[in-house]
């Protein structure tokens, strides 16, 4: 660390003194080294703690952990960014709390060696993040993605009756391809769309695959549901299809047209959980005043999404999976508060809430700003930037003036390998808050880290303080207070 200074101290000085300050942004170094990995890992370990209750948008947990972020922009300086008086936003965020881990029971079929198997928590299924509570038992059907597309001649429920059934589906949509083709099939790629189709066709209930904890779902009364891992559906599609479970998603895709079968086996789900159907949810909005009598007029936004995914089942900290980048962000915001270089321009710290169940906190900023758009220069997201030993910019090629700050800033302070990328068009739905904001018309850059050094737990219990490196969000902090300095007082 001392090694490093000498260094850093050397640079500055020497590009000073060569008059080569115009592409190097003038740096507080005091504020630039109290960004600490303590500190940081201080702030992701505080929201991971039960307290929070892994931070679902809508609870109780998540507003204490809003009102926590709010009282640290607070003591920083930070000025409330709502209507200058407040410093959260808030939006109608039903939700749902999971009070049991519940149950999942295939039954034995007598005079055959398939034999009753319970599946655990969380080795094989997790609760339904917004399952009705209840006790349904029924007979298996797979029905591929659980689409009815009449109008793109697909179908997977076509000839079969799911009245009563447990139906076994597939996330996503059968077409892969990012083209406009896709964008047809946007509407059949939400969650909200399945469960919905599959409880008008009066199914009882649904094992959905893939080991993931989900917010991002509807709670529809009297509609059982559980998320079970790849492992567990092939046991119960392999007797019946004699052939390996991910096979047939492969099937569907490469032919186009829908596998859908009995499995002829009795699967028992039960829940206990309840819905919260007028909560509220926020985002926490703070921002820094630029020191410039004009340019303040103008701000940079940086964004991460505070929420996570709650406690369905067990505590899910949702470390990696967004603390690190709110972490990222408050250490980036202390630096840049107590600068003695201060941001010409205003800088906006947006953390949001209700990502997990729908991008609800982005998509209500960007329906009603807090910054008039055209004095927006950019929004930055940032994502799990907490694991790795690299960065990646996304449209950082896009917007090379805004990218060239960054990659100053990396070359000459930070030394990680640092890639960026053009802005993709994506056809299929947003899936991030930096994709809202793109498609509102704001400029976007997304960081996030690559080359992973840990484990990547997503949407799981493990999505805890052992799943970040501190080092890399220390970087991040680092990155963020010079590249938006640079990017705040850049006159040409
Ligand atoms: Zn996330």
């Amino acid at each position: 660390m001392i090694k490093r200074f000498i260094v850093v101290a050397f640079w500055v000085l020497s590009f000073n003194y060569f008059g080569f300050a115009q592409t190097m942004p003038e740096v507080d170094m005091n504020a630039f080294h109290e960004i600490s990995s303590h500190d940081l890992l201080g702030y992701a370990a505080e929201l991971s703690t039960e307290k929070y209750g892994g931070r679902l948008s809508g609870s109780p947990g998540y507003e204490m952990s809003a009102r926590w972020v709010a009282g640290l922009l607070h003591e920083w300086g930070l000025k409330p960014g709502v209507g200058d008086t407040s410093y959260f936003q808030w939006f109608p965020n039903a939700w749902t709390d999971v009070l049991e881990t519940g149950s999942v029971r295939i039954l034995p079929v007598p005079g055959t060696d398939l034999k009753e198997r319970v599946l655990k928590f969380p080795d094989d299924f997790f609760p339904g993040s917004n399952s009705a509570t209840g006790n349904v038992a029924g007979e298996v059907v797979y029905v591929g993605f659980g689409i009815s597309a009449p109008e793109l001649g697909y179908d997977d429920y076509a000839g079969i009756d799911v009245k009563g059934k447990i139906l076994l589906m597939e996330t996503g949509v059968p077409y892969t391809a990012n083209d406009p083709v896709l964008k047809k099939w946007e509407p059949y790629s939400y969650h909200r769309y399945k469960f919905q189709k599959a409880k008008d066709l009066g199914a009882a209930g649904l094992l959905y695959v893939g080991l993931v904890a989900n917010p991002n779902t509807s709670y529809i009364e009297g509609f059982v549901n559980a998320h079970i891992s790849e492992e567990v559906a092939d046991e119960l599609v392999r007797p019946v299809a004699k052939r390996p479970f991910v096979d047939l998603k492969k099937e569907i895709v490469k032919e186009m047209k829908p596998v859908s079968f009995s499995l002829n086996r009795i699967v028992e789900i039960s829940a206990r959980t309840r819905h919260y159907p007028d909560a509220m949810s926020c985002n926490v909005v703070g921002y820094i005043e630029g020191s410039d009598p004009l340019l303040k007029e103008e701000v940079i936004i940086i964004g991460a999404h505070l929420d996570g995914q709650g406690s369905p089942g067990a505590l899910f900290p949702s470390t990696l999976d967004n603390a690190s980048g709110v972490a990222d962000l408050l250490g980036a915001a202390k630096a840049l508060a107590s600068s003695t270089i201060k941001p010409a321009r205003s800088v906006m710290f947006l953390f949001f809430g209700g990502e997990e169940c729908g991008l609800y906190g982005s998509i209500q900023y960007v329906n009603n700003p807090q910054w008039p758009k055209d004095k927006t220069l950019f929004m930055m997201n940032l994502d799990m930037v907490g694991n790795g030993k690299g960065f990646f910019l996304g449209g950082g090629l896009t917007h090379p003036d805004i990218y060239s700050h960054f990659e100053i800033a990396n070359s000459k302070y930070i030394h990680r390998e640092l890639r960026a990328s053009e802005v993709r068009p994506s056809f299929g739905r947003p899936r991030t808050d930096g994709a809202v904001f793109e498609k509102g018309g704001y400029p976007v850059l997304s960081l996030w880290t690559t080359q992973s050094v840990k484990p990547v737990y997503y949407h799981h219990p493990k999505d805890d303080i052992d799943a970040v490196t501190p080092e890399i969000m220390e970087d991040a902090a680092k990155l963020l207070y010079l590249g938006i300095l640079g990017a705040a007082n850049d006159r040409n």
